[in-house]
């Protein structure tokens, strides 16, 4: 037997149409607070019982309802705000179908009590189903209007039945009324269980926007808030609020939003502002933001869905942009005191080289470069010097008492311009046209001063001009060769690329240097990255050494014992007298004196003075405070025993005595300033000097990305993640 349709029962039609529109407690009152803002009112009370659904009451103080339209205000589709259909595309009050009255009346018992301001008197009339129930009778009154909800959906079992708990309703009611409240500061809004004394919410009328979100969220929130605002004149839109800063962070993302003043919801705009924030806060934790937006009414969709819930606009996804974009500008500008130390992430070659950074030029060009891809790139670009105090005047106390001499070798910049294929042609050279040289692969440090023609040798070095191309000596050392390998092997091809094309932000200490790699901001350190840049340099640079000739000869007798005195040496009893032991090392230096000058470019004269060092970078000198200790080290540390392990230990003693180290700072004041200070501070020699050789000299190991020496601190793309559309 076939069904019969039947048409449904008008009030059935209206109650289902009604539960539509008010699913909740809560929703009836948003759609009641928003006519009494619509009216004008200044101070809103809301009181319930058991969560809204026993009793709803609103008191409001607005222009009331005029006697004659009492019969009428709670029929479908009657509204004093809107007349003809034109008038939806430009509306800028909150209600605008008539709608929300009638559908209340549908599914509970209402009451309304109101005054204008020009009536005598109150009036008071209930309402059902949409039609006055009782006739509006005079009454006492103030202006304004109060409506009561009896019984909600007392008509309607499933929909009391899918509610969950009064109390669970209620507090769904305390945050609709506190965020209209947050909103409208300058009016006064309160909600309360009818009967308490005491209002769960309340803001003063004289309240600003943040008075309001610390009554209702408390100090926690209020201090860690920033105030956006913006405007775009194209978009015709403005953002106002005030958004949580990177101190701050909830487990649940809390966005107050209001468009044209409704609360409303928008998932793309939060997820938008979440992608931003997941660049600042602690991961699983979210912001807090307030924020209103006006948009120009007729790029407003608010007939989408009855609940006027999630609402749509036109150009939503550029608006959202724009918002994003702000958001981001703020949350960076009060985040620059933040440090991140996170886990070391090094480019790879691969991936870097891609990345294009663009320059001032293309940033101007109508293709949009956004901040977040945007690379400093020109050095001379400013520094973190620029932010310091007036100009380091720390000079070397080193430097007056030693001077390069200006022997002809091969020094830094020789290195430097010698690329694998010069190398190989030197090599080739030097094996065809010049007479053997000491050292072959059969060397041993023993019988060194025996085979070696020495002193011809090097008067041949010295009589070079100008003219001549310097030539390197060709070491075939295997020990001199296996540590080079080793170097070559031990490279870190990305950590090199980054070493080739950073860009120097300025120095922190001695220790530590700040540099920016593509977007990428990352902390060196100093003191180990030119420790191993002066190892390399005096593993490849092996025997071909210029001098820093030291203009008073220093005695190693007297920095051994200046070195035994020192804590630092751990000099006991146990191991003898001081003065027996710094004999000892004078004695033991100088039988290697000629073997010292000729591969290292280290003097010691007839009466046991050092007279040189090897100069390992032009214009750098060694802190002449680490001195003592390095003669001390190089007795203590070496192992003279194997060649390759001499080399190896003597060349990481000399270079971390020739590392930047904490003790730069202690440099004295240069006394004349005749010459040029700058030159002497650490810092230039740091950011001139060293990081200069970091781009050509140097092969830095893997294990650089892995003890700390190098630490990202930012990286750009995450601070400014771009919003990803879904
Ligand atoms: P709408 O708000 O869309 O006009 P409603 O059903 O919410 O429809 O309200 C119907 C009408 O009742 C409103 O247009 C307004 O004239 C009147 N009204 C409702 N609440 C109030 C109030 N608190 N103060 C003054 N007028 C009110
Ligand atoms: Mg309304």
């Amino acid at each position: 037997m076939a069904g019969v349709i039947r048409r449904l029962d008008e009030t059935v039609v209206n109650r289902i149409a009604a539960g539509e529109v008010i699913q909740r407690p809560a929703n009836a009152i948003k759609e009641m607070l928003e006519n009494c803002l619509d009216a004008k009112s200044t101070n809103i009370q809301v009181a319930v019982k058991e969560g809204g659904l026993k009793l709803i009451q609103i008191q409001d103080n607005g222009t009331g309802i005029r006697k004659d339209d009492m019969d009428i205000v709670c029929e479908r589709f009657t509204t004093s705000k809107l007349q003809t259909f034109e008038d939806l595309t430009g509306i800028s009050t909150y209600g605008f179908r008539g709608e929300a009255l009638a559908s209340i009346s549908h599914v509970a018992h209402v009451t309304i009590t109101t005054k204008t301001a020009d009536a005598k008197c109150a009036y008071r009339a209930t309402y059902c189903d949409g039609k006055l129930k009782t006739q509006p009778k005079p009454c006492a009154g103030n202006q304004g209007t109060q409506i009561i909800v009896e019984d909600l959906f007392y008509n309607v079992t499933t929909r009391r039945k899918a509610l969950k708990s009064p109390s669970e309703e209620y507090s769904r009611i305390v945050e609709v009324v506190s965020r209209y409240a947050i909103h409208n500061s300058g009016k006064s809004l309160s909600v309360k269980k009818q009967g308490e004394t005491m209002a769960d919410v309340r803001t003063l009328p004289n309240a600003s926007i943040l008075d309001n979100i610390r009554v209702v969220f408390g100090n926690a929130v209020s201090r860690e808030l920033l105030e956006v605002g913006c405007e775009d004149q194209k978009l015709t839109f403005k953002l106002n609020g005030y958004i949580s800063n990177a101190n701050y962070s909830v487990k649940k993302c809390i966005l107050i939003l209001f468009i044209n003043h409704r609360l409303v919801e928008s998932n793309a705009l939060k997820k938008a502002v979440e992608t931003v924030y997941a660049a600042y806060l602690p991961k699983n934790t979210h912001p807090f933001l307030y924020l209103s937006l006006e948009i120009a009414p007729h790029n407003i969709d608010v007939n989408v869905h009855p609940t006027k819930h999630e609402v749509h606009f036109l150009h939503e996804d550029c608006i959202i942009e724009s918002v994003q974009k702000h958001i981001e500008s703020k949350l960076l500008g009060s985040n620059s005191s933040r440090t991140y130390f996170t886990q070391t992430l090094l480019p790879r070659p691969s991936v870097s080289s891609d990345v294009k950074p663009s320059t001032s030029s293309t940033a101007e060009s109508s293709e949009r470069t956004y901040a977040h891809q945007m690379v400093r790139t020109d050095c001379r670009a400013q520094k973190l010097d620029a932010f310091l105090l007036p100009k380091e005047k720390a000079a070397s106390a080193s430097q007056a008492s030693v001077e390069p001499v200006s022997r002809p070798q091969p020094p830094a910049q020789d290195t430097d311009e010698m690329d694998d294929a010069d190398m190989l042609e030197a090599l080739e050279e030097q094996e065809t046209s010049s007479e053997p040289r000491p050292g072959t692969s059969s060397d041993t440090l023993d019988d060194y001063s025996r085979k070696r023609p020495r002193v011809a040798q090097k008067e041949k070095q010295e009589d070079l001009t100008a003219a001549d191309t310097p030539r390197r000596r060709v070491i075939k050392l295997t020990s001199v060769r296996e540590l080079r390998d080793e170097i070559t092997e031990l490279a870190h091809t990305g950590l090199q690329e980054m070493l080739q094309n950073l860009s120097f932000v300025g120095c922190v200490n001695p220790q530590w240097t700040l540099i920016q790699h593509h977007t990428k901001l990352y902390l060196l350190n100093t003191t180990k990255l030119s420790q191993e840049l002066f190892y390399q340099i005096l593993i490849y640079d092996f025997g071909n050494f210029g001098v820093l000739r030291l203009s008073t000869p220093a005695p190693l007798y007297e920095l051994a014992m200046l070195a035994l005195d020192s804590e630092e040496s751990g000099w006991s009893e146990e191991d003898g007298s001081k003065e027996g032991l710094a004999q000892y090392i004078v004695d033991f230096l100088k039988k290697k004196t000629e073997m010292l000058e000729d591969y290292f470019s280290f003097e010691i004269d007839e009466e046991g003075n050092l007279t040189g060092l090897p100069l390992l970078l032009d214009k750098y000198t060694p802190i002449m405070e680490g001195l003592p200790m390095f003669v001390l080290r190089l007795a203590t540390e070496v192992n003279w025993d194997d060649e390759k392990e001499f080399f190896r230990d003597f060349s990481r003693e000399c270079s971390q005595f020739y590392s930047i180290r904490k003790q730069y700072i202690l440099e004295p004041e240069p006394e004349e300033e005749e010459q040029d200070t700058e030159l002497n501070s650490w810092r230039w020699k740091v950011e001139h000097i060293i990081f200069k050789a970091f781009r050509s000299l140097f092969s830095p190991p893997k294990h650089f990305s892995e003890d700390g020496s190098v630490l990202q601190i930012a990286n750009l793309p995450d601070l400014y993640k771009v919003f990803e559309r879904c």
